[in-house]
């Protein structure tokens, strides 16, 4: 199925606010069509895109910029407009993550990591998965849609409010690095997610380089090539197994797309070369995955990529059907692979203490939500 068939089956709604349209979301061009609409010159757009993505400002009184008249009809016609928070949580690591509410109330997570070099944002794609990853929290959900551009791109300017990271800063940003590694599958949602992207890499405004944007695949290998050559930013690979008998159990798009179509994807992905490797995410399930000879098969089948590995550990969830490896297992595999010449960092969990799998805040909503719908349907 290609990414416009899932867009249309799991359409957004309409980027409207009572009538008025949200600006956020729009490309260059479609930014400089809505204000041809209202008889507006084509510099407008690039003197608005400054105040958005750059200033970050969300009213248009504050566009001094602009004649008083100009910025009272952009009032009535339009709106700049992020996702609302829904839950915030900070975690004593520093972790903090966001259940951002849309205007349809559907909801989705959006994490910040700050490190000593970095501050990684990890943004969500759709609200839920159609993927079912058997260790993966979001994909116990029902509910599935795509996020929209504006829903996407309105992630990283509502943590950049958080965070009060207005105007850009040029240099020690606390959003440093993206991540489409959130709830749902990016290549799923290809063509929202290149337009956010193309917004978010855009030099006079977020401004964050495509070097320093990784976007996170299970594998849906017919979209791989298109990414690399008109966005170009890192790929990471949700691999987890070595076997496709395993594989299709705990990741079954594996069955549509096997272990030899994914990695030969890999290994033609534009832009790969040892400067610039593919990371391969492996979670480590106890029993499942994490034997000397699952390492063994691991450097066997990524010697002809260059390629890096994060070792996560599993990441427990009420009711999950698998464990984590044991510490242990964990530095083995570890070791193996740094000995095969392999990068293995092990990703040390973080935010432990505010519900670190993606996709719990969400469903701790949900349930929220449930027992107030029933509270009132009893009173
Ligand atoms: N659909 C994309 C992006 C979202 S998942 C993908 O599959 O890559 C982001 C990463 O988190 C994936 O590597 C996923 O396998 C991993 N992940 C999901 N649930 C996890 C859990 N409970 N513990 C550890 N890693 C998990």
């Amino acid at each position: 199925m290609s990414s416009n068939a899932h867009a249309q089956q799991f359409a957004p709604p309409a980027e409207t606010v009572e009538d008025r349209r949200n600006l956020i979301g729009l490309s260059r061009a479609e930014l400089e069509a809505a204000l041809a609409e209202l008889g507006e010159p084509r510099f407008r757009a690039k003197q608005l895109w400054h105040w958005i993505y750059h200033r970050g400002v969300t009213d248009f009184a504050a566009m001094t910029s602009l004649g008083k008249a100009l910025r009272g009809k952009l009032a009535e016609c339009f709106v700049i407009e992020r996702p609302a928070v829904a839950t915030a949580q900070a975690s004593s690591d520093g972790t903090r993550k966001w259940l951002l509410r849309f205007v349809d109330r559907q909801e989705a997570e959006c994490v910040h990591i700050p490190e000593a070099d970095r501050g990684t944002l990890c943004v969500s794609s759709q609200v839920g998965c159609t993927l079912t990853c058997r260790f993966c929290h979001t994909g116990t959900q029902r509910l599935v849609r795509n996020l929209s551009a504006a829903e996407i791109v309105g992630q990283v300017m509502a943590a950049r409010d958080a965070l009060g990271e207005w105007p850009t800063p040029m240099s020690e940003r606390q959003i440093s690095n993206l991540v489409m590694m959130g709830m749902g599958e990016p290549l799923y949602n290809y063509d929202n997610v290149a337009q956010a992207l193309n917004i978010v890499m855009d030099h006079e405004g977020i401004s964050i380089s495509k070097r320093k944007i990784t976007l996170s695949t299970a594998g849906v290998v017919p979209m791989m090539a298109r990414c690399g050559e008109e966005l170009d930013v890192n790929l990471a690979v949700s691999l987890h197994a070595v076997t496709d008998e395993v594989r299709d159990q705990i990741v079954p798009l594996n069955k549509k797309y096997p272990i030899a179509e994914l990695l030969a994807a890999c290994r033609a992905y534009p832009g790969v070369h040892n400067a610039r490797r593919i990371t391969f995410e492996y979670v480590m399930l106890k029993g499942v995955n994490d034997t000397p000879a699952d390492a063994r098969e691991l450097i066997r089948l990524l010697k002809p990529i260059p390629a890096k590995i994060n070792l996560i550990p599993f990441n427990p969830w009420p009711g999950a059907p698998f464990d984590c490896s044991t510490p242990e297992a964990i530095e083995t595999f570890s070791d193996m692979l740094f000995a095969a010449g392999l990068s293995a960092p092990v990703r040390t969990p973080r935010g432990r203490d505010i519900m670190a799998a993606c996709g719990q805040l969400k469903s701790a909503s949900e349930r929220k939500k449930k027992v107030e719908r029933e509270a009132a349907s009893v009173a």
